[in-house]
């Protein structure tokens, strides 16, 4: 029989220990082992378990350092992707319920309560920790709930929450442990008194005056709905805002934030978080363009600055896994294996990889069908489209403007742009300033499309669809062939005009 768990009494070798599955017991007890229940550890399980392969997935998840904790899915069911993308509809209908008077609608001052829209959002999070062990069960994956690591270069072993432990072994391994938010480690009280966003989504009350540090997706997105909940809230932008994003966009995120009334602290770092005999956080930081210091006080210290990769915990070097020395994560080649043919990295964990749900998926898909010969194709992670869900979206796909000045040269390029206004911006007289696209092309004809970038409500439905045309090599000419959607914000896209060298007006005007 080949599906066999050994567990309790049995425990798990100790360091020293040189007990391997093949040689002492001659026997595989899974096809394959999955590490890690998130995006991508559950959809390889699932579809390799569809295929007919003996699949077992171990799942756990570490609290916090605030004490934290979720179920099984992942970073982007528990703490990343849905209940952000969750608060951040809550925030657009604050917007909307502001837009109303101007539609007739005759509505009272209405308040935000943050306990009833988190219960709301936790309760929609819980429903999909189960959704996902209902589907294993359907698909016979075996689900584990114990946090692993290597043994040796086929066993893992499990330790559960009340301390049991099981091993187990397979002959296919593929870790999927994803990342966690980084905590600054030289900054006084950092740790003691700021949280995250793997505690953000889990507050039963509100985190009131809130100061976010960071200037990338995460903080970017928080600070964001937080604004738009009514929060006062700051972002403390240490270098640009959205580094590696095309920069005249990322601009004007941070031009719309801070009409909305977000406010900006740049060029600053944080040294130090006390606590104030009241309870309110005090936090100093250093501004070098004055050389002073300075402070500020909040309720809420939330670090939105980066994540590391779960590898620290999984006894790496027993099985022969090889990290990379900066960035500790998983080193992997085009087919997702790693330094040891039989173990595979996706997702987050990865090294290279765009640390994004539907890629890790689709990663995790694939090598699933590769491992069952069901096919051989690898993952193609060129194009990969991706929307930041701050107050106006900004969605994009390909290269950013500078990507493609330094990749072609500047007189090979041309970008056609647009400021235009979204039709409901106009009755609730909503100021469109920021609403912009961009085309970046290549100039020789038929001007093969290298990037697209979009500023405005909805951008990632936006940018989904285009995002196809341009994965078949869409050129300039048949985006202009492209018959629009009237009145739309994407139809704007199909009627760029104005390239940025012609100095023309971009701004649209009439229908
Ligand atoms: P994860 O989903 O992180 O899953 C890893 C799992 O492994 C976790 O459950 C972890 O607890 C478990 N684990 C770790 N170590 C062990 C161990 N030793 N033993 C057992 N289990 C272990 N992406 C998007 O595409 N769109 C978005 O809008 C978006 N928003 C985001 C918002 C936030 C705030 C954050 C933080 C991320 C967001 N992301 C978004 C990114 C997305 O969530 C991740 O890219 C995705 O979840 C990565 O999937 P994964 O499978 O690699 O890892
Ligand atoms: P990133 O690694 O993308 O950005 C980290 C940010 O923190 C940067 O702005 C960086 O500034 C800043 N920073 C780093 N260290 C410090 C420090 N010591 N003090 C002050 N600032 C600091 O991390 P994120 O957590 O924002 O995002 C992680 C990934 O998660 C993203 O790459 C994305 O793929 C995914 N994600 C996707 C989302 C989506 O699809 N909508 C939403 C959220 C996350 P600097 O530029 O100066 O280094």
């Amino acid at each position: 029989m080949r599906h066999l768990v050994r567990s309790v009494p049995q425990t798990c070798p100790g360091p020293s220990s040189h007990l391997s599955p093949l040689s002492s017991a001659g026997r595989q007890n899974y096809d394959l082992l999955v590490i890690g229940g998130g995006s991508g550890g559950l959809a390889c399980a699932k579809e390799a378990a569809q295929l007919g392969k003996k699949v077992a997935v171990v799942d756990y998840v570490e609290p916090s350092p605030r004490g934290t904790r979720w179920g099984l899915g992942g970073t982007c069911v528990n703490v990343g992707c849905i209940p952000k993308k969750l608060m951040h509809q809550a925030a657009l209908l604050g917007g909307m319920v502001r837009d109303a008077p101007h539609y007739g609608w005759a509505l009272q001052p209405v308040p935000h309560d943050w306990t009833t829209m988190a219960e709301a959002v936790q309760n929609h999070v819980k429903s999909l920790n189960w959704g996902h062990r209902v589907q294993l069960q359907d698909r016979k994956v075996t689900y584990f709930n114990i946090k692993a690591s290597f043994v040796d270069a086929h066993m893992v072993c499990g330790v559960s929450k009340g301390g049991k432990e099981t091993l187990l072994s397979a002959e296919h391994i593929v870790i999927a442990t994803g990342g966690r938010p980084r905590y600054p480690t030289h900054i006084e009280g950092a740790l003691e008194y700021g949280i995250t966003s793997d505690d953000l989504f889990w507050l039963k009350e509100s985190p009131g005056k809130t100061l976010v540090v960071g200037a990338s997706y995460v903080a970017l997105e928080c600070a964001g709905f937080l604004t738009g909940l009514g929060l006062d809230t700051t972002v403390m932008i240490r270098s640009i805002p959205l580094r590696g994003f095309d920069q005249q966009m990322s601009s004007l995120v941070t031009e719309y934030m801070a009409s909305q009334g977000t406010r900006f602290l740049r060029g600053c770092t944080p040294s130090r978080v006390q606590r104030l005999p009241d309870g309110q956080l005090q936090v100093t930081w250093e501004d070098p363009s004055s050389g002073k210091e300075d402070t500020g006080t909040f309720n809420t210290v939330l670090w939105a600055i980066g994540r590391i990769p779960e590898t620290r915990s999984l006894n790496l070097e027993k099985a022969g896994v090889h990290t990379s020395p900066t960035s500790q994560k998983i080193l992997v080649d085009a087919q997702e294996t790693t330094s040891v043919p039989h173990i595979y990295a996706i997702g987050d964990v990865a090294e290279g990889r765009p640390e994004l749900t539907p890629t890790a998926i689709m990663a995790g898909k694939l090598l699933a069908q590769r491992l069952c010969g069901q096919s051989s194709d690898v993952m193609d992670y060129e194009n990969v489209p991706t929307t930041v869900f701050t107050p106006l979206e900004y969605g994009c796909v390909g290269l950013s403007e500078e990507e493609a000045v330094a990749r072609h040269g500047e007189e090979h390029v041309e970008v056609y742009h647009a400021y235009y206004k979204p039709l409901e911006f106009t009755v609730a007289e909503r100021d469109a300033s920021q609403c912009y696209i961009k085309m970046v092309c290549l100039r020789k004809p038929p001007q093969l499309v290298l990037g697209l970038h979009f500023l405005g409500p909805n951008a990632g439905e936006v940018t989904q669809g285009f995002a196809l045309g341009i994965k078949c090599g869409a050129s300039y000419a048949q985006v202009m062939r492209t018959v629009g959607i009237h009145p739309t914000c994407a139809e704007e896209v199909a009627k760029l005009r104005i390239s940025k060298r012609s100095g023309l007006d971009p701004t649209v005007t009439g229908c």
